[in-house]
């Protein structure tokens, strides 16, 4: 038996070290180590099964504090079930050659490891906290923590002249379509990693969900954080050979020093504003906040809050951009544009549509629009009138309802429209749409006998795939791509532009060029072999009156050049 003096200090120092002194990894495995030779033990182990199916197929894990490495025989043996059912077992051994041991001595032994276990197993629920509450469950750290790192630091009165940011990684699903999801998990883990290295102890990232992080890193590692923002080569395989370059946008707050936090909002209000406008811009990299954001913010939020009461009261007008043939010019079909009609002022599409994208309200003005084209023509062809083809844009945000179609079409139909008088335009402008979908929509139309049109061809991301593989009716082409005029002809966009009109047409589509407003551009078509123009030359987007006007006219006169 140990004497109960010595057992007595053990036990005090066994409370202090596990109950009230902070954690102190060494103090703790030095009184173990003390304890066991003193009560001449070989080996103390501890088992831990989250629940007894795990425990009765022997999954869980186990820990050895103690061994002196000679032969062993089992001495006291500890099982605790715990209320949440998980299983902590705890076995001490005395060496094999060893004589047995008194009552006392055995139950001195029990009440110190009964504390052990206990301890051991708090610090594991600790761990246990730790990761499942500041890791997500693919584990990478959490918002959690993120919060409980700022909270340190300004506590610490560290926060002013740091560099918090959100950043948001640019086309990742087509990064996972291109090489898979699996390796996008890889590259996405990878892209992490890097930045976490590069960021450091003066700083942390975290994962809020999906390709979305946000963090905070010190101004001496602002250059290469920046660089790996703006596109850096990540590995995607195990072995990393290959590797894709892996694009942000990211929205920066440069923190000012002091700086004093009162709410996570101070920072996360801000770097979500920049990482919204960064987002926005075609190329990505790192914007940084500017109060200035705040207002377009406000605007935002105005819009999308005044947009359903709007709908419902019919603020939103169709105006109608007449597209003539420049050898008869007749009148050769219209585009419906929409126009926010708020009392006296006349709100440009600018203003909201790219607001309405950012969700999918969009898709409810869209088919408004179209709602109200379809009465129109419903109008003019029981008044009688000769009715052209009229085109409604489609946002792109549409083409992943797989039930687009049959929307289209009731709508269409709930008029009793021809569909031939429906066309339409759909962009793509960014490369998040995925060409399947583009095709399977357009395929639909066209099995229908609605029109399709490919919008704003020659901005952003058109490919000749794009008008290839996809079989459009119409190829609209926007303004930026014509020509100023026919001078020099080696010119290499006066080139291109008349090559993808030869090949649009040798392929069938009608060509119409947006945006002519002069006679020489006209000439530079009509060169060209560009029969449709849709721009002021001829006439503005009309409101309904106006637009009922030239429908009954038809024609537009020489005298207009
Ligand atoms: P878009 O579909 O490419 O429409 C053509 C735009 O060019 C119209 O701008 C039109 O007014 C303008 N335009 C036409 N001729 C000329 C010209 O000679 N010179 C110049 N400088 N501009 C000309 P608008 O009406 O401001 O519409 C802008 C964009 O907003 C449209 O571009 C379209 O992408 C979008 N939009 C308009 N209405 C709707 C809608 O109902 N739904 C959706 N999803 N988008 C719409
Ligand atoms: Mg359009
Ligand atoms: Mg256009």
């Amino acid at each position: 038996m140990v004497d109960s003096e010595r057992y007595k200090s053990f036990l005090e120092r066994l409370i202090r070290v596990t109950h009230v002194e902070p954690y102190n990894r060494e103090s703790y495995v030095e009184l173990i180590k003390e304890m066991c030779e003193e009560f001449r033990l070989a080996k103390g182990v501890t088992h831990f099964y989250q629940t007894p199916m795990m425990e009765s197929r022997g999954i869980g894990e186990s820990y050895c504090d103690f061994d002196n490495g000679k032969a062993d025989k089992i001495l006291l043996n500890i099982r605790i079930l715990t209320k949440t059912k998980a299983i902590i077992i705890g076995t001490l051994y005395a060496e094999t050659d060893e004589c047995d041991r008194d009552e006392e001595e055995i139950a001195q032994l029990d009440t110190l490891f009964r504390i052990i276990l206990g301890f051991v197993s708090r610090r594991r629920l600790l761990d246990m906290i730790e990761k499942f509450g500041f890791y997500d469950l693919d584990g990478y750290r959490n918002f959690r923590a993120f919060a409980r790192y700022l909270d340190i630091i300004n506590m610490e009165n560290k926060l002013g002249g740091k560099i918090a940011f959100h950043i948001d990684l640019r086309n990742f699903t087509m990064v996972n379509r291109e090489i898979g999801r699996a390796n996008g998990d890889i590259a996405l883990r990878n892209y992490y990693e890097m930045l976490g290295e590069s960021i450091g102890d003066e700083g942390i990232i975290v994962r809020l969900g999906g390709d979305k992080f946000v963090g905070v890193l010190d101004r001496s590692v602002k250059r290469k954080v920046f660089e790996i923002f703006s596109g850096y080569p990540i590995a995607y395989d195990e072995t990393g050979d290959k590797k894709i370059v892996i694009t942000a946008s990211a929205g920066v707050y440069m923190l000012p020093d002091p700086f004093m936090m009162k709410s996570y909002g101070d920072i996360m209000d801000k770097i979500m504003i920049a990482g919204e406008t960064a987002k926005r811009q075609a190329s990505g990299g790192v914007i940084i906040y500017d109060d200035k954001m705040k207002v377009a913010k406000a605007q935002i939020k105005q819009v999308q809050n005044e947009f359903r009461a709007a709908l419902v009261n019919e603020e939103f007008a169709v105006y109608y951009q007449p597209k003539v043939d420049i050898e008869s010019r007749k009148l050769a079909g219209a585009e419906a544009l929409c126009r926010w009609i708020k009392g006296k002022e006349i709100v440009p599409p600018l203003n909201f549509i790219p607001i309405l994208e950012m969700n999918t309200d969009i898709c409810d003005l869209d088919f408004y629009m179209l709602e109200h084209v379809c009465r129109d023509i419903r109008r003019w062809i029981d008044e009688g009138r000769e009715v052209v083809r009229v085109s409604v844009n489609f946002s792109r945000k549409h083409l992943v309802d797989i039930d687009l179609l049959n929307k289209i079409i009731n709508v269409v139909d709930k008029y009793n429209v021809p569909h031939e008088y429906i066309e339409i335009e759909l962009t793509e402008t960014t490369t998040d749409v995925t060409f399947k979908d583009l095709k399977r929509v357009v395929c639909g139309l066209q099995e229908q006998g609605i029109w399709t049109a490919v919008d704003d061809f020659g901005v952003g991301y058109s490919s000749l795939n794009l008008i290839s593989e996809i079989p459009w009716n119409v190829l609209k082409v926007d303004k930026s791509f014509v020509p100023k005029n026919n001078e020099d002809q080696d010119d290499i966009s006066n080139k291109m532009f008349k090559h993808v009109i030869m090949l649009a047409q040798d392929i069938g589509l009608e060509c119409v060029i947006e945006g002519v407003e002069s006679v020489d551009q006209l000439d530079v078509l009509r060169q060209n072999g560009c029969n449709i123009v849709q721009g002021y030359f001829f006439d503005r987007p009309l409101p309904l009156t106006d637009y009922e006007e030239r429908l009954d006219r038809q024609y537009y006169p020489e005298s207009g050049d």
